[in-house]
């Protein structure tokens, strides 16, 4: 695994395109100069790393496009130490993203094969979240609560699980809608009963499946 003064050019040229689309927060911004993104994909397949798109990463998923990291890490608002649950680990990019800026990251996917992949990979980048196997859109209960709960996968609702498992204060990012396109939700938690609901743009992600999620 080789980063050399080519990938580190091109992941230059990434930022500007992050930049000009809107994304302003500078810890982020370094973030995502920092991740070798190019890591992530096969030898022949390098040239698309630093395209601002979404690419495959086998068994039907995607790794995601990068200014959907930038902006849903932008509208976490990550501080240094904060607990996170990233619902749906893919290839673990947005999990790298996370712990750049500090976050102690429980990642958790559905999909084995993956799961076991992106457990053996990403610690060998050296990138160590905790990795966790089954159906995010329940939450992870027994590591509850958490400051920040990132689902980057799309859900047909919020999942009630999640807004339990947020500290009072915590921050939920989840695109919500149908298989098509997801409005992009922040909700905050201001109290055991009361949250606040915020809407952002729309977004295209595979779907969120299990209990709270899409049934297979
Ligand atoms: N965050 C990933 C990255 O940085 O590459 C991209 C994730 S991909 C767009 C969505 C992932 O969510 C897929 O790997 C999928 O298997 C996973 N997923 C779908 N439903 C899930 C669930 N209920 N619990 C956990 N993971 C789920």
């Amino acid at each position: 695994m080789e980063d050399s003064y080519k990938h580190r050019g091109m992941r230059k040229s990434l930022v500007k395109i992050i930049r000009s689309k809107g994304i302003t927060d500078e810890r982020v911004i370094e973030a995502i100069g920092r991740v070798p993104r190019h890591f992530f994909f096969d030898n022949a397949l390098i040239a698309h790393a630093y395209q601002d798109k979404a690419f495959p990463i086998g068994e039907g998923q995607t790794i995601s496009q990068p200014f959907t990291v930038a902006f849903q890490s932008e509208k976490l608002e990550v501080k240094p130490n904060d607990k996170v649950l990233e619902v749906g680990t893919g290839s673990g990019y947005q999990a790298c993203i996370l712990l750049e800026l500090g976050a102690k990251v429980y990642t958790i996917e559905y999909n084995e094969n993956l799961y076991e992949r992106t457990r053996k990979f990403l610690p060998k980048m050296g990138y160590k979240p905790y990795f966790f196997q089954g159906d995010g859109s329940k939450g992870l209960p027994a590591k509850a609560p958490f400051d920040k709960i990132i689902v980057t996968a799309g859900a047909p609702s919020v999942p009630k699980s999640l807004i339990e498992q947020l500290k009072i204060g915590g921050v939920l990012i989840i695109p919500v809608g149908d298989s098509e396109s997801q409005k992009m939700l922040r909700i905050t938690k201001q109290g055991e009963k009361k949250i606040k609901k915020e809407s952002f743009d729309y977004f295209s992600f595979v779907p969120l499946l299990g209990e709270q999620g899409w049934k297979k």
